[in-house]
C-alpha cells in the first residue's frame, strides 16, 4: 500500500532537501507544493497520509492553508507538520495548534527527527485505513440493511422497550402519510397505534403487543388500526416482533405492517352485497331479517312496541311488461328515493325483492308514526314518476303490524304484514290497512278467487251483459256497453273485484281479448239483425294494461277483418285514471284504434286527474260522466259541474254520456243542461244478450237481409 506525503515550501531548496530525506521511506510518494493554493488544489485531487508545511510563505500561509484543510471533512484529520524556522515562543506554537495541526519542526530540521515524526504519522494513517476499510465493509452491510428497509412496500417502525419510535422506514411513511422524523421519538402508542383490541390499554405495557414482545413472541392482527395523516383512521395488518439486545435482552419491537384499506374496502363491499340491495342500496332480506329480530329482542327489553310496515308497489308488473326490465329497475330506485325521503334516518327500510318493500318504525309513538309514514307514502308514490322520459303512475298499498299484538314472532309478524297489505291492494290499492285478526278470512277468500279467476280463465267461463245507451229526448236506443260477468258456485262476483285481480296476475290480457272478440261479434250479429240506427256503437272496456300492448291494435284489427266487423260500430272504453299518461304507446294505440274507425270513450270521466291540456291531446269521441256526479245533478255544485263538462265536450267537439242515471228527476236535469245520452237502471240495468235482443227488436225491427258484409268492406 502506497501512502503519499504532501511537502508546501515557498523555497524550492527546502522541497528539494525534505525529498532527500523522505526517500528513505519505502511505498511512500513525495508531492511538493511551492504555495498555499497549489497545496489545497492538490489537497483537492488527492488524498495524502500527512502533509509537511513550510509556515512562511507568501500570499498564503502555512496556517491558513491548514484552517482550510481543517474545513473540510476529507482533509480535516490529516495530520500536519508544520516547518517553521523563526519564533520558538508559546504563542506563537498555540496558534499552530489552534489551526489543527499536530506537530512541528524547526529549521534547520534534524533529518532523524523528522523521519521519526513522519513514520509515526505514517503508521496512524495505516491504521486509520484498515480500520475504514473495515468499517466501510460494515457499513457496507448496515446499508445494505437500510437499503432492503427502504425498499419493501411494508411499513416499518422500530421501538425502544418503552415504546419511543426510534426508525420509521420510507414505506411507513408513504403509508402514514407522516415524515419519519416526527415520529421519532414519539410515544408509538397512541401516535401510530390504536387497535380496537387495545382500546382497553391505557399505556404501552398493557398492549397486547408490549406483552406478547416481552415474553418473547410475535404479536400479530389483520384488523389493526393506525393513526395517519390527519389523525385518520387506517386499516392495517400487523406483526410485532421483539427485538433483543446484543446481550440478549428484550430492548424494543419492530412492527412490520401493511396497508389493508383496499382487502377492507372488498370485504365491506361483500358485506355489503350480503346485506344490501344492489339496484336501490337499501338494506335485502337478510338484513330485514337480522333488523326485525333485533327489533323484537329490544322491544322485549324495553317494552316499547314497533311498527313494521309491507308496501308493494301496485302496477309494477305492468311497468316491468310494457317497457322493460330497465325501465322497471329505474322506477326501483325512484320509488327507494322516494320512500327514503317518507321516512327518519332510525326507521329501517329494506327492500325484500321485485316491488316488495318492508320499513321497521322503532320507537314509543310507533303506532302513530306508522300511520304517518303510510300516509306519506301513499300520496308520495301516487305522484307521476319520470322514467325514460315518459309519466308513469304506480301507487302503492301498504300493510301494517304492531308488535308484541299482531304476531308473537317475525314468521307471524311477516305473515300478517303481507295479508294487511293483500288487504288493502284488494280493497282498490293506494291505501294502507293496519292488520285485523279477521282478515286472515277475507285474504285466504281472495287468495282462493284467484286460484277460481284462472279456472274460469282457461275455460272462459264468463259472460257479458249489454247494458243499452239511451236518448233521453227519444227514449232510443243508441248503444251498448259490454260488461263483464262472472259466476262462482252460482253467485255473480262483481268485476270491480276480479277486474283488479286480473289485471295484478295478468289474467286480463286473455279475458280482454275474450271480451273484445266477443262484444264485437255480438255488435256485427245486431246489426245484421237488426236496422240499428246510424252511429250506434258497442262499447267495450279496455283495462290499462290492454292498452299497454304494442300489438293491441293490430290484433284487433286482424280479427275485425277475419270477422268482418267494422270497426265503426265500435267505441273502446278507458277510464282516465290511466296510469301511463302521453306514453308513446298509449297514444299510438289511441290513435290506431281511430284510424280503424272505432271510436274512444274517456270512461268514468272526473274521477281521475286529466289536465286539460291532457285530453285535448287525447283522440276522443265520447266523455262519460261519472256516476257520482250524476247523483249530485240536482245539487248546485253537480249541476255546475255537469254544465261544465258539456261545455267542455262540446269544446272538444266530443260526445257526452252520463252514467248510472237511476231517477226521472235526474234524467229530466241532465236534458236540461245539454246532456242527450245516458245509461243507467233508470233505463235499464246491464242485461244478458237475449234480453236486450228483445228490446232492440222493439225499437229496430228485424232487418230484412243482413247489410253487414257491405260496410265491412267485404262481400259475396
Ligand atoms: P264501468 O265501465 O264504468 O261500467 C259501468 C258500471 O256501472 C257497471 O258496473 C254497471 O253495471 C254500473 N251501472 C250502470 N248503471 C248503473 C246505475 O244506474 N247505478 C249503479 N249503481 N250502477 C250502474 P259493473 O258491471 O259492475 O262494472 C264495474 C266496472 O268493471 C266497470 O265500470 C268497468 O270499469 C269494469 N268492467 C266491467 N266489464 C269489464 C270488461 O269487460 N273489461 C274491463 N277491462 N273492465 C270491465
Ligand atoms: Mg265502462
Ligand atoms: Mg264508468
Amino acid at each position: 500500500m502506497t501512502q503519499s506525503i504532501l511537502i508546501v515550501d515557498d523555497q524550492k531548496a527546502n522541497l528539494v532537501a525534505l525529498e532527500a530525506t523522505l526517500a528513505e521511506l519505502e511505498n511512500v510518494e513525495i508531492i511538493a507544493a511551492t504555495s498555499g493554493p497549489e497545496a489545497l488544489s492538490i489537497l483537492l485531487k488527492k488524498s495524502v497520509a500527512m502533509v509537511l508545511l513550510d509556515v512562511q510563505m507568501p500570499g498564503m500561509d502555512g496556517f491558513e492553508v491548514a484552517s482550510y484543510m481543517r474545513q473540510r471533512a476529507k482533509t480535516r484529520h490529516t495530520p500536519i507538520i508544520f516547518l517553521t524556522a523563526i519564533n520558538k515562543e508559546d504563542g506563537y506554537l498555540f496558534k499552530g495548534y489552534e489551526s489543527g495541526g499536530v506537530d512541528f519542526l524547526f529549521k534547520p530540521f534534524d533529518p532523524f527527527v523528522l523521519l521519526c515524526k513522519v513514520r509515526v504519522f505514517l503508521e496512524l494513517d495505516g491504521q486509520r485505513r484498515q480500520l475504514e476499510d473495515a468499517l466501510k465493509k460494515l457499513n457496507q452491510v448496515k446499508t445494505s440493511n437500510e437499503v432492503l428497509l427502504r425498499s419493501v412496500g411494508e411499513g416499518i417502525i422500530g421501538v425502544c422497550l418503552r415504546g419511543t419510535i426510534t426508525f420509521v422506514n420510507p414505506a411507513a411513511e408513504m403509508i402514514l402519510g407522516i415524515h419519519g422524523a416526527s415520529l421519532i421519538g414519539q410515544p408509538l402508542f397512541d401516535t401510530v397505534i390504536v387497535t380496537t383490541q387495545d382500546s382497553l390499554a391505557i399505556n404501552w405495557q398493557e398492549t397486547k403487543l408490549y406483552q406478547a414482545c416481552a415474553q418473547g413472541r410475535a404479536y400479530h392482527t389483520d384488523v389493526g388500526a393506525f393513526r395517519a395523516h390527519h389523525n385518520n383512521l387506517l386499516p392495517v395488518e400487523y406483526t410485532a416482533s421483539p427485538t433483543h439486545s446484543p446481550s440478549g435482552q428484550f430492548d424494543g419491537a419492530v412492527i412490520v405492517f401493511k396497508d389493508v384499506t383496499e382487502r377492507k374496502k372488498i370485504e365491506e363491499q361483500m358485506h355489503f352485497m350480503a346485506q344490501y340491495d344492489a339496484l336501490t342500496e337499501l338494506g335485502n332480506r337478510n338484513l330485514f331479517n337480522s333488523a326485525l329480530n333485533n327489533s323484537i329482542t329490544f322491544s322485549d327489553h324495553s317494552g316499547h312496541s314497533f311498527a313494521l310496515l309491507f308496501m308493494d308497489l301496485d302496477r309494477f308488473k305492468q311497468v316491468n311488461d310494457t317497457l322493460g326490465h330497465d325501465a322497471g329497475d329505474e322506477l326501483l330506485k325512484e320509488v327507494a328515493k322516494r320512500v327514503r325521503a317518507c321516512i327518519r334516518d332510525t326507521d329501517q327500510l329494506c327492500r325484500l325483492g321485485g316491488d316488495e318493500f318492508t320499513i321497521i318504525i322503532n320507537g314509543e309513538s310507533s303506532e302513530r308514526a306508522s300511520i304517518r309514514v303510510s300516509e306519506k307514502l301513499i300520496h308520495s308514490l301516487s305522484q307521476p314518476f319520470e322514467i325514460f322520459g315518459q309519466e308513469l303512475y304506480v301507487g302503492a298499498s301498504v300493510g301494517i303490524v304492531y308488535y308484541p299484538q299482531m304476531g308473537k314472532d317475525a314468521s307471524e309478524l311477516i305473515r300478517n304484514a303481507d295479508m294487511a297489505m293483500y288487504q288493502a291492494k284488494h280493497e282498490g290499492r293506494n291505501r294502507y290497512r293496519v292488520f285485523e285478526q279477521d282478515m286472515k278470512v277475507q285474504v285466504e277468500e281472495s287468495m282462493a278467487l284467484e286460484v277460481e279467476l284462472r279456472r274460469a280463465v282457461e275455460n272462459m267461463d264468463f259472460q257479458l251483459h249489454y247494458q243499452p245507451k239511451f236518448d233521453m229526448r227519444s227514449r232510443q236506443i243508441v248503444g251498448a256497453e259490454a260488461l263483464i260477468r262472472w259466476t262462482l258456485s252460482g253467485k255473480p262476483v262483481s268485476p270491480g273485484l276480479f277486474i283488479p285481480l286480473a289485471e295484478e296476475t295478468g289474467l286480463i290480457d286473455s279475458i280482454g281479448r275474450w271480451v273484445f272478440e266477443t262484444a264485437a261479434s255480438k255488435a256485427r250479429e245486431w246489426a245484421s239483425r237488426f236496422h240499428l240506427p246510424a252511429g250506434f256503437r258497442m262499447s267495450i272496456n279496455l283495462s290499462v294494461q290492454q292498452l299497454q300492448d304494442p300489438r293491441l291494435v293490430e290484433t284487433m284489427s286482424e280479427f275485425l277483418q277475419q270477422a268482418r266487423i267494422p270497426a265503426q260500430l265500435l267505441e273502446l272504453e278507458i277510464t282516465e285514471n290511466l296510469f301511463l299518461e302521453r306514453t308513446k304507446i298509449n297514444l299510438e294505440n289511441l290513435a290506431g284504434i281511430r284510424a280503424l274507425g272505432a271510436g274512444i270513450a274517456l270512461d268514468d270521466f272526473g274521477t281521475g286527474y286529466s289536465s286539460m291540456g291532457y285530453l285535448a291531446q287525447l283522440p276522443l269521441t265520447v266523455l262519460k260522466i261519472d256516476k257520482t256526479f250524476v247523483d249530485d245533478v240536482e245539487e248546485p255544485q253537480g249541476t255546475a259541474i255537469i254544465s261544465a263538462v258539456v261545455a267542455l265536450a262540446r269544446g272538444l267537439g266530443v260526445e257526452v254520456v252520463a252514467e248510472g242515471v237511476e231517477h226521472a228527476d235526474q234524467a229530466e236535469r241532465l236534458t236540461e243542461l245539454g246532456c242527450i245520452t245516458a245509461q243507467g237502471f233508470y233505463f235499464s240495468k246491464p242485461l244478458p244478450p237475449h234480453e236486450l235482443e228483445v228490446l232492440l227488436q222493439q225499437q229496430f225491427q228485424l232487418a230484412q237481409s243482413p247489410p253487414l258484409d257491405e260496410a265491412a268492406g267485404g262481400g259475396h
